[in-house]
């Protein structure tokens, strides 16, 4: 399997191992080592694979989830053993320092509202999709029980982009998580990674599964682990 790293921001640097919570559900494996080492430089993108489609895959806009950004690393291992029909591109940890810490907001700034700001990670992570011509944009987050929305889902658009629908009804149907779907994409508020995405042409969702913040309740990364290889199914990326 082709890969390389490469780093995107270097003022989001952070030494993942100091979280113990994150430390508890990490499994061993030779790329983990690799994203972890690099992490202590910055924001480290993996690309995994070569030529089309090319689909995207973040977590950790929101450093106090944990269970998407394990449940990253554990695709990563797993693709890292299959053959890919095109290029995942993918950031396990999109904020390192937030997640060392353990903390949903960067810089005082919630991520997932600053992605229309330019020099914000999320804003550098949209800025990469683009430039890389990806063809798709996955966002994995954990949503706490009795919060919003509190249920395993997946948030989408009709517009601009009707494929964020369609690859929400997709993970749904595979995995059975709940679609939220919005009719335009940034309306309710701005700055979400999902729907800056969108609205620059990149289909995108965010898919959620339901864990305490810092914390990985049981099976929950499993859950994360299952949305995100429903999604690169969903581009035959893989074969489930
Ligand atoms: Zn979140």
């Amino acid at each position: 399997m082709l890969w390389e790293i490469k780093i995107i921001s270097e003022d989001s640097a952070g030494d993942l191992r100091k979280n113990e919570s994150f430390l508890k559900h990490l499994t061993s494996g030779s790329l983990t080592n690799k994203l972890l080492e690099s992490a202590l430089k910055g924001t480290p993108l993996l690309k995994m694979g070569n030529g089309n489609p090319k689909i995207m895959l973040t977590a950790g806009i929101h450093g106090n989830e944990l269970a998407p950004q394990i449940a990253a690393l554990m695709v990563v291992e797993k693709l890292k053993e299959m053959d890919l029909s095109g290029s995942v591109f993918i950031i396990p940890f999109s904020v390192p320092y937030a997640t060392m810490n353990s903390s949903r907001r960067f810089k005082g700034f919630d991520m997932n509202r600053k992605a229309s700001m330019v020099g914000s990670i999320s804003n550098i992570i949209i800025e990469n999709a683009k430039y890389l011509k990806i063809d798709s944009l996955a966002d994995f987050h954990s949503t706490k029980p009795n919060s919003n929305p509190g249920v395993e889902s997946i948030f989408c658009s009709k517009k601009p982009c009707q494929q964020s629908y369609e690859i929400a009804e997709h993970i749904s149907k595979v995995v059975g998580s709940k679609i939220i779907c919005h009719k335009i994409a940034g309306t309710l508020y701005h700055g979400a990674l999902e729907d800056e995405s969108n609205i620059s042409g990149i289909p995108a969702v965010t898919c959620e599964v339901v864990s305490h913040n810092h914390k990985v309740d049981p099976g929950s990364h499993e859950r994360s682990y299952l949305q995100m290889m429903a999604y690169l199914n969903y581009f035959d990326v893989i074969n489930l």
